[in-house]
């Protein structure tokens, strides 16, 4: 195998950039239980396995077919809910929501399950997407008459199924629904029912499961695990299920259309050991690793990952290569959210308090980095340096995706493009910013041969900019605050 002794290999820059304080942050994550007479518990372990899709708010909402109840609060979930909150929640029908926020901003206002009465009947709902034409219908709404509590998107759907309850709760729900555009992955019941849907392109993934009897949905299979439901299948791209006490129904009112599955999900959102169609995360993201040694072969003493993010493309890539694979930086896994800021004499004491590099092992090596992604730029920086000091003789990194060059306004946190250092960067000037001796990129080729999907399958635009549902206006985090 080729390799090139640590020099910069032919459409390979020299320069650095990389990704924001924490990564990109996902919309959500969301769950719901019918027919278990412990639901908001199992809701609860379900939001715990999906607490990395939000950590900003978690709720519970929950009905014994008569009665709904809820208890919802900012924070992450262990903290929302205390063991008396859990024994309050009684029912057999739960839905749950944590949140990180892409449209309205991080308050309890915001947080979901966003719970409505409307005549006799309370509706509620958990969301993950963006609605990318919340702006419009919400101000037709309001001219209308209808008045908003919240400043996020997935108030415009509840508003839209009340507008509609004259044809009755489900026909409500399909024409709630026929109106909104952009990314949805639902879960919503009232008293008796719940609901799980899907948008018509499947931006987000949802499943569904059962466990002894009761049907269980989630956003990832891994809160299945937990819980010990068995996976059933995947909700089709726009497909709508309702469960209630005579079974599970399933209609799907659009016409076919062609997909368009998140394929960042696969790269960085969705936990590794979660299957998305019968496709495993983890194995997905070791061939990435694998097809980053077959396009950038190169020649290092130490290959390591930037924990956790880097693991496994690092795994597929050291394998691939025949070479050991290192942890050159050690992660503090009981860092808070916050902590006390030492003196400004401590400089870089944020990125070191989470990840300290072990400096016997870097010291004069020829270091090779694997990252899964590279958004801002600014917390790379941080770390190569942070290896450098630690003795680096050379830094090289390799990023198991191509270059981020378009905003998402489909639920995840770049929706614009001053936050995308690739935006209006070349990879030599980023290369340049990071600080790293060369920086290579998984080619979109590599990227979904890795996945083994077709092509057609996937939304690629923060790559490519092929946005399906045409150009995108006036879709920003604060656009319902405005
Ligand atoms: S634009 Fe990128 S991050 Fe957003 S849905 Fe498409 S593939 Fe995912």
């Amino acid at each position: 195998m080729p390799r090139n002794h640590g020099k910069i290999p032919p459409g390979f820059s020299s320069c650095h950039f990389l990704r924001g304080d924490h990564g990109p942050k996902e919309a959500c994550g969301v769950f719901g239980v019918f027919g278990h007479e412990d639901a908001a518990k199992l809701c609860y372990f379900g939001l715990y396995a999906l607490q990395h899709r939000g950590q900003e708010s978690a709720g519970i909402v929950v009905s014994d077919g008569k009665c709904v109840a809820e208890h919802k609060a900012m924070g992450l979930v262990p903290d929302v809910f205390k063991e008396e909150d859990l024994n309050r929640l009684k029912g057999h029908l739960a839905i749950g929501h944590v949140r990180y926020s892409t449209t309205g901003s991080s308050l309890l206002l915001n947080a979901q399950p966003f719970t409505v009465h409307h005549g006799s009947r309370t509706i509620s709902i958990g969301h993950n997407g963006n609605l990318i034409n919340a702006h419009t219908l919400r101000s037709k709404l309001e001219a209308e008459g209808s008045i908003f509590q919240a400043s996020m998107d997935s108030e415009t759907i509840v508003h839209l199924i009340a507008k509609n309850m004259r044809l009755g709760f489900e026909d409500a729900v399909v024409e709630a629904l026929r109106q909104v555009k952009g990314a949805y992955s639902l879960v919503m019941m009232t008293e008796e029912i719940l609901v799980a849907a899907r948008d018509p392109k499947g931006f987000r993934p949802l499943c569904l499961g059962k466990l002894n009897g009761a049907y269980v949905v989630a956003s990832e299979t891994c809160a299945l695990d937990l819980i010990e439901a068995e996976y059933i299948r995947d909700v089709e791209p726009g497909e709508i299920v309702f469960i209630d006490k005579n079974g599970l129904r399933s209609v799907k009112p659009w016409p076919p259309s062609r997909s368009a599955f998140c394929i960042f999900e696969y790269i960085y959102f969705a936990r590794p050991d979660s299957s998305i169609y019968g496709h495993n995360v983890y194995r997905i993201r070791k061939r990435q690793g694998a097809a980053l040694a077959s396009e950038f072969p190169l020649e290092a003493d130490i290959v390591m990952p930037f924990p956790d993010s880097g693991n496994y493309a690092a795994i597929g890539y050291t394998e691939a290569l025949g070479v050991p694979l290192e942890m050159g930086m050690i992660r503090n896994h009981y860092v808070g959210r916050t902590f006390i800021q030492p003196s400004q004499s401590m400089r870089d004491f944020g990125v070191r308090v989470k990840l300290n590099p072990v400096k016997e092992l870097l010291r004069n090596q020829r270091v090779v980095v694997i990252e899964d992604s590279i958004i801002r730029g600014t917390t790379s920086r941080t770390r190569v340096k942070a290896i450098r000091d630690a003795g680096a003789k050379e830094v090289h990194m390799l990023v198991s995706c191509p270059p981020h060059r378009y905003p998402c306004y489909y639920g995840i946190d770049f929706s614009t493009k001053g936050e995308l250092i690739a935006a209006d960067h070349t990879v030599e000037e980023i290369r340049s910013y990071i600080g790293l001796d060369s920086l290579g990129y998984l080619s979109l080729d590599g990227l979904i041969k890795a996945t083994k999907v077709e092509k057609e399958w996937f939304c690629l635009a923060c790559f490519d900019g092929d946005y399906l549902e045409g150009p995108i206006e006036g879709v920003s985090k604060d656009c319902l605050e405005k």
